[in-house]
């Protein structure tokens, strides 16, 4: 089997309202899909996460030719033969973006060339429903967060969602009322995460964290610049609340410090991102080391969730017990087309819980007729 051909495209879709949170405003969703035929004629899907002319051209102008003529099913082959010839200029970033597109598209063809759906080709057992925790509270609209924030909580309760993560990043005092707010409208019987997306120093975050540790927060997220881990330790240090990160690192060399460091609780790999399916298994058999749990940032469209989903369920982990490790996988709540529309049945969805997709693969068909529409 030989790779025949490599396609990119570039799909873009303007929202009926920006919504934003503390590093800027989303005005559209936008993602790059991939897709890696063979000259058997199977076809494999993948998606890069960033901005799409730059992730199409490392993909187009730069990996597809290598790959070309190869056996997509030596997925491990491919892939240090890709990240060898970037790493010179691009061992994070858009290149290993542009990996991970290909590296899913790998894998898709080889689970369905092997009759199985993704999670099984890597290894993992069946597991029917997986806990997901609703991503929303973003900022901007007419309406004050104050109302608006109770209201979205209201509807991610009638979805059966038992866990939520909450935008912060506008100001300690701010932030430190509204997650007040959104807990009261919760409940105490529902997790609730908090997202800085790197907004704070140390010692805000630090203030933060104490102003809300009494409000049964799993995890504060991404409170300072991914580039400082000595940041992150001493966050860790003075609040009682676990840390999660990662969803802006990439690759098992990228995660390694983060883990040896003891930085993070929570490692979040984009699959989209950091390497893709290989890549996310050797961080998660790192993370087990440190007994530190890997739950996949997922932020694109069906493809990149799909392949989240399957990893999720496959990855290593570590310690064992009796009792069953607290599942939760990110379930982004904003408005975005591309998550449901470009496949031709989207991945089932139910209680809070997504249905771990049985078919072949990634499990989900992508409609072509609704790429087209998108299409850049
Ligand atoms: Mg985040």
């Amino acid at each position: 089997m030989k790779i025949a051909d490599v396609r990119t495209y570039r799909l873009s879709c303007d929202l009926s309202e920006p919504f934003a949170f503390s590093q800027w405003t989303y005005r559209r969703r936008e993602t790059l899909l991939v897709s890696v035929r063979t000259d058997t004629g199977l076809e494999g899907w993948g998606e890069a996460y960033g901005p799409t002319p730059l992730t199409e051209s490392a993909v187009r102008e730069f990996l597809a030719p290598l790959v070309r003529g190869k056996d997509p099913r030596d997925t491990e082959a491919l892939w240090r033969l890709l990240f060898a010839r970037g790493i010179d200029y691009g061992s994070k970033g858009i290149l290993v973006a542009g990996i991970s597109a290909l590296d899913i598209a790998c894998w898709d063809i080889k689970a369905r060339a092997a009759g199985q759906p993704l999670y099984r080709a890597l290894g993992g057992e069946p597991v029917e429903w997986v806990p997901c925790y609703a991503t929303g509270f973003y900022f901007g609209g007419d309406e004050p967060l104050e109302r608006k924030f109770p209201t979205e909580a209201e509807r991610y309760l009638a979805a059966g969602f038992r866990a939520m993560k909450m935008k912060v990043g506008l100001g300690v005092e701010r932030d430190a009322a509204l997650v007040r707010i959104v807990r009261e409208a919760i409940g105490d019987q529902v997790q609730l995460m908090v997202d800085a997306n790197h907004a704070y120093s140390p010692v805000e975050a630090v203030e933060l964290g104490r102003r809300i540790a009494g409000l049964d927060i799993t995890w504060f997220e991404e409170p300072v610049s991914p580039l400082d881990v000595e940041g992150y330790r001493e966050v860790k240090r003075n609040i009682p609340i676990p840390l999660a990160g990662g969803e802006c690192e990439y690759t098992r060399f990228g995660f390694e410090p983060l883990f040896r460091a003891r930085a993070l609780d929570y490692a979040q790999p984009d699959l989209c991102a950091c390497g893709g399916l290989s890549e996310a298994m050797k961080i998660a058999t790192l993370a087990s080391v440190y007994q530190i749990h890997v739950t996949p940032h997922a932020w694109g469209s069906a493809v990149g969730q799909a392949a989240a989903l399957h990893f999720y369920a496959a990855r290593p982990s570590h310690p064992a017990s009796l009792t069953p490790e607290r599942k939760l996988i990110e379930c982004d709540q904003t408005e975005n087309p591309l998550r449901n529309n470009i496949v031709k049945t989207p991945i089932q969805f139910q209680e809070g819980k997504w249905r771990l997709p049985e078919g072949p693969g990634l499990g989900v068909e992508v409609d072509r007729e609704a790429v087209e529409r998108y299409l850049v």
